[in-house]
C-alpha cells in the first residue's frame, strides 16, 4: 500500500508530509478521531467511487455525529475533493481515506476544540498485494460492547480492539482473528464483516455488534435481487464451523475467502463455489460491468 503524495486537508491540496497534526491534540492522545475507507475502481468511463453517497452517510450521520464534531464541509464539497486528488494523482484505481480530527493541541479530556479538520489521501491497495483466503483464530478478545461505545462509527479509538485481537491471531499463526460479541455469538473480523453458507444459503451475523459493512449491505443486496437472499441472525461459533463456506468481506479486503477457523477446516478446504460467485458479481458490479447497478458508481470525469 503507497500512500499519494498530495493530500486534500481543510480546502487545500498540499504535500503529503505538509498534512500534519499536533501530537498533544485530543484525537492523537485519546483516539477521538474518525475516518472513512472507500475504494475507487477503473471502468470503462474511467475511475468510478464505489458507493461513496452511502460512505459519506456513514461519515456524517455515524463518525461525526457521534464525535460532536463540527466541520466546514458538505458531502459535495469532500466528494469534490476525492475527484481533485484522483484526477490530481492520475491513478485509475485505489483506496480513499477520508479522516477527521481535531488538529490543535490541547490537554485533558474536556477539550474546547468544535471545529475539527478534514483530509483525505489516496492509496494504492490493490486487490493482489492481499491474500485471496484466509484462516481464523476465535479471539479471546470480545468484539467491543455496543453500550460502551457506538460501533456503527468509525472512530479511530475503537480500533485498538481489532488491532489487539488482529496481533493475538497473527502470533498464534493464524491470519485474521474472529471476534465474538458480548453474547459469545460471531461478531466479525478484524476489519471485515463475515457470511456463512450452509446447504446453499447464506447467513450473516445481525447489526447489533458488528460495524454495518457498505460490502456487508452491497452483499445482501446483490442476493436479494439475484438469489435466495442471505438471512441476518444470531451465529454460534459452532454453527460457523460446521457451515460450508465462509468469507469476510469489506471495503479494502473485498472478498476473502476463510479455509479454516480454530484449526478445523471449513468445507473442502478451498474457496467454495458461493463465494467464488459472489466474488464474480461483485467484482462486475464494482467496475462498472453491471448497468443494474451504476447509481452505485461516483464517475470521476462526468
Ligand atoms: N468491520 C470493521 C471493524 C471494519 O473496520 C470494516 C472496514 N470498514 C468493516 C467491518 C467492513 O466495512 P465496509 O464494508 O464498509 O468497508
Amino acid at each position: 500500500m503507497a500512500l499519494s503524495q498530495i493530500v486534500w486537508k481543510d480546502g487545500k491540496i498540499i504535500p503529503l508530509e505538509e498534512a500534519t497534526i499536533s501530537i498533544f491534540s485530543p484525537s492523537v492522545q485519546y483516539a477521538w478521531k474518525g475516518f472513512e475507507g472507500i475504494r475507487f475502481y477503473d471502468t470503462e468511463m474511467g475511475p468510478a467511487v464505489f458507493r461513496l453517497s452511502d460512505h459519506w452517510e456513514r461519515f456524517f450521520a455515524d463518525t461525526v455525529k457521534e464525535l460532536e464534531m463540527t466541520i466546514s464541509y458538505s458531502r459535495e464539497d469532500l466528494t469534490g475533493a476525492i475527484i481533485q486528488l484522483i484526477q490530481g494523482t492520475g491513478m485509475r484505481e485505489g483506496y480513499i481515506r477520508p479522516t477527521v480530527f481535531y488538529p490543535r493541541p490541547e490537554l485533558g479530556v474536556h477539550f474546547q476544540q468544535q471545529e475539527a479538520s478534514v483530509a483525505i489521501a489516496l492509496a494504492s491497495w490493490e486487490k493482489k498485494s492481499i491474500a485471496d483466503s484466509v484462516t481464523l483464530k476465535i479471539s479471546p478478545v470480545m468484539r467491543i460492547h455496543p453500550k460502551s461505545l457506538n460501533v456503527r462509527a468509525k472512530i479511530s479509538g475503537h480500533y485498538p480492539n481489532s488491532i489487539r485481537a488482529l496481533h493475538d491471531a497473527e502470533r498464534s499463526g493464524f491470519s485474521d482473528a474472529l471476534l465474538l460479541d458480548y453474547e459469545g455469538n460471531v461478531a466479525e473480523a478484524s476489519t471485515t464483516n463475515i457470511f456463512m453458507v450452509k446447504n446453499w444459503a447464506l447467513y450473516t451475523p445481525s447489526l447489533g455488534s458488528i460495524l454495518p459493512g457498505i460490502t456487508r449491505e452491497t452483499i445482501i443486496t446483490l442476493m436479494r435481487d439475484f438469489g435466495d437472499g442471505a438471512r441476518e441472525m444470531e451465529i454460534s461459533p459452532e454453527e460457523l464451523l460446521a457451515s460450508d463456506e465462509v468469507f469476510l468481506c469489506g471495503t479494502a479486503m473485498e472478498i476473502l475467502a476463510v479455509t479454516e477457523i480454530d484449526g478445523k477446516m471449513i468445507g473442502d478446504g478451498k474457496k467454495g463455489e458461493v463465494t467464488s460467485h459472489i466474488s464474480r458479481l461483485y467484482s462486475d458490479v464494482v467496475h462498472g460491468r453491471d448497468a443494474r447497478y451504476l447509481h452505485w458508481l461516483t464517475f470521476v470525469n462526468s
